[in-house]
């Protein structure tokens, strides 16, 4: 184990069996090795973004997720234009830098309509990150040329048999397409994996990270799958909390100078998931600002973390976190290279 972690130390890489070695450890100092990584790379401020669930409408039928398109149980919304545009005031006037544009694949936002929401969001000074699914070269281009910043786009599992059954007429193929074209489009790309899914191996998440290394990708974000009731894999229960701590302290060992949030889902599944994560090799947070009335129905997953607080109330709770661990709120955009 140390040998392994000194060998990432200095050269950032490690291969698949050392990988693996590092999952099935229990050995705790994955951890501390990750956290002076990031301290190294990242410095102590945390950049926070403000996320924006802007709608729940989704065409997509993703086996994991409560939003899919065969569950008729969640009421479906969606936000106007203008109440997007408010969001970015809000975000403003809590003093993030970021604002995530999030949604399930919902065709009514056309490209039109998406670039005109950034080319508003972009006059108060904000960086845009989107995160709403698979569209095409020349989508990503009109956003791009709207002034979008960073693409978020999780690659879920690089295993192409547990991704085909897992994503009915999705194709493996097209969702790495997408992250090439992001990559060539010069956005920061963010993506990321699943882990506890059913049938996923701890070979499939070492190939995960070889993967976010092959893409440099610039944030990749870890989500410990969590079952939703109304959705095939409402058994599968499992607390992937562990599992998904180590595969993102792996994460930062390899690529020491990228974005990795801590996410809410850890802190779902772990009470002090949140800063569990930030002194594991975490260094950002993505703080909800999505108006309440429709917070609670973009159920991705039950029981999502600070689901019922307002965003004061949450941002303050967050805050109070960062200081009892001596850390600070970055005043930059946080870009990879900051
Ligand atoms: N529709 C876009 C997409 O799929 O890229 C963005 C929204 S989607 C809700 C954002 C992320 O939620 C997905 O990338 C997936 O990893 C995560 N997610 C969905 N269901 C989940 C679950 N049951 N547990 C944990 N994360 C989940
Ligand atoms: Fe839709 Fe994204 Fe959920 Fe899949 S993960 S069902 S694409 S919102």
């Amino acid at each position: 184990m140390k040998n392994i972690l000194e060998k990432a130390e200095i050269n950032h890489n490690l291969n698949k069996d050392e990988i693996i070695k590092l999952l099935s450890s229990n050995d705790i100092s994955l951890f501390s090795f990750a956290d002076e990584i990031r301290k190294k790379y990242k410095g102590d401020s945390i950049h926070i973004r403000g996320l924006v669930e802007f709608s729940n409408i989704c065409k997509r039928n993703c086996y994991y997720c409560g939003l899919r398109c065969e569950n008729k149980k969640i009421k479906r919304y969606r936000l106007t234009s203008n109440e997007i545009k408010e969001c970015g005031q809000y975000a403003v006037k809590l003093g993030y830098k970021t604002i995530v544009l999030q949604s399930g694949e919902d065709d009514y936002f056309d490209a039109d309509k998406i670039c005109k929401i950034i080319e508003e969001l972009k006059k108060y000074n904000l960086a845009v990150t989107l995160s709403i699914g698979e569209r095409t070269f020349e989508e990503y281009k009109a956003f791009k040329d709207s002034g979008a910043d960073r693409y978020l786009l999780r690659i879920e599992t690089t295993d192409e048999n547990l991704y085909k059954t897992l994503h009915p007429n999705m194709n493996f193929k097209n969702r790495i397409k997408c992250l090439k074209d992001l990559k060539q489009l010069g956005y920061e790309t963010g993506t990321g994996c699943l882990v506890g899914l059913p049938n996923q191996t701890i070979e499939s998440l070492a190939n995960d990270i070889l993967f976010f290394k092959e893409l440099n990708a610039d944030m990749v974000g870890i989500g410990p799958f969590i079952p939703h009731p109304n959705t095939p894999l409402a058994n599968n229960k499992t607390n992937n909390f562990n599992l998904s701590i180590k595969v993102m302290a792996i994460t930062r060992l390899l690529l020491p100078d990228i974005n990795i949030p801590a996410t809410t889902a850890m802190e779902t599944l772990n009470k002090n998931g949140h800063i569990i994560a930030l002194q594991s090799g975490a260094n950002v947070l993505m703080l909800n600002i999505t108006p309440q009335t429709y917070k609670k129905n973009y159920e991705i997953y039950p029981d999502k973390a600070g689901i019922n607080n307002n965003e004061d109330e949450n941002k303050k709770l967050i805050y109070d976190k960062i200081k009892s661990i001596n850390r600070s709120i970055s005043n930059s955009y946080g870009f990879r290279q900051d």
